[in-house]
């Protein structure tokens, strides 16, 4: 599918959101899912994976929310485009979809734009929750108030029954913290939150050392593996190295080695 770049958006410090239109209409994909962009920079094509954050959006665009990444190569095309860069997309790909029919409570955990896949779950939550047919929690970890992202939304939505907001904020607490306000990490107000395997389902998308992390607290709270679904946003030499056979030992150390850091830069 071939997609436009129509605008570029500030949403946070390190964020900005990117409608690509279609010109040939509808993009289609179930809420959660992601499509893989093709890039080009001086050094040839490249592809990176983007989940679609459309919230009360057209059928024929695709919105991405997208965190700026230091030397990353998606980064520095995205960073200096401007509209009208035109990309190839294929898709749509993933399993982070919401359940049919509709669990008692969708527990909703994601750092930073890990948010994203979860806005399009919004536009279906919405009816439900007005309806008290179910409960949502939403546990969004960022590092500071100023990466607070779809405050709006999330404010909005606060007001419905059956919805539960908590931020959790791993370096600099609010200045008029609120009750949904949490200094940590999502994992630790996952687990005060606690869970149900009988009435759960949870969903986890962000960096792949905390979708581990919530994954480790759930296994050892024996939450039934099959009412969880994630999607963590494994960095591209990893995918890259998968579809080439595997990675090899230096590789797998290199990416341990990434993870490692990406763990202290979070901390
Ligand atoms: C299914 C899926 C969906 C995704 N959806 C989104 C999305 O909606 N929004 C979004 O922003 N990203 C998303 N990602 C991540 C995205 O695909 C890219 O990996 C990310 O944008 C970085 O690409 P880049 O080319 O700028 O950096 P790269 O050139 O790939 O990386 C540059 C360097 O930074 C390291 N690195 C890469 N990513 C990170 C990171 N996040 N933190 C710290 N170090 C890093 C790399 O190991 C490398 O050394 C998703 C990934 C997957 C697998």
């Amino acid at each position: 599918m071939h997609l436009t770049l129509e605008s570029v958006t500030r949403v946070s410090p390190k964020a900005r959101a990117f409608r690509f239109r279609s010109a040939k209409g509808a993009v289609p994909f179930a809420a959660g899912q992601f499509y893989r962009f093709v890039f080009e920079d001086d050094e040839g094509p490249f592809e990176r994976s983007y989940s679609l954050a459309n919230h009360g959006a057209p059928d024929d665009v695709a919105d991405l929310l997208i965190s700026e990444v230091e030397g990353g190569r998606a980064t520095r095309v995205l960073w200096s485009a401007e509209p009208g860069l035109e990309v190839v997309a294929t898709g749509p790909f993933g399993r982070l979809t919401l359940p049919e029919p509709l669990p008692e409570r969708v527990i909703l955990v994601a750092a930073s734009v890990g948010l994203a896949p979860f806005l399009p779950m919004f536009d279906e939550l919405e009816g439900p929750l007005r309806d008290g047919r179910v409960r949502v929690v939403v546990i969004l970890g960022i590092r500071n108030p100023a990466e607070l992202l779809a405050a709006d939304l999330l404010h909005r939505l606060q007001t419905l029954p059956g919805f539960e907001l908590h931020v959790c904020h791993s370096r600099e607490m609010p200045e008029s913290a609120g009750p949904g306000d949490h200094p940590g990490y999502v994992q630790d107000t996952l687990a005060r939150v606690g869970v149900d395997g009988q009435s759960d389902v949870v969903l986890l998308c962000g960096n792949p050392p905390m979708v581990q992390a919530c994954r480790e607290l759930l296994n050892e709270q024996r939450f039934p593996r099959k009412r969880v679904r994630r999607e963590p946003y494994v960095f591209a030499p990893r995918i890259e190295a998968t579809r080439a056979g595997g990675p090899t030992d230096a590789e797998r150390r290199l990416i341990a080695e990434k993870m490692a850091k990406h763990r202290r830069d979070q901390a």
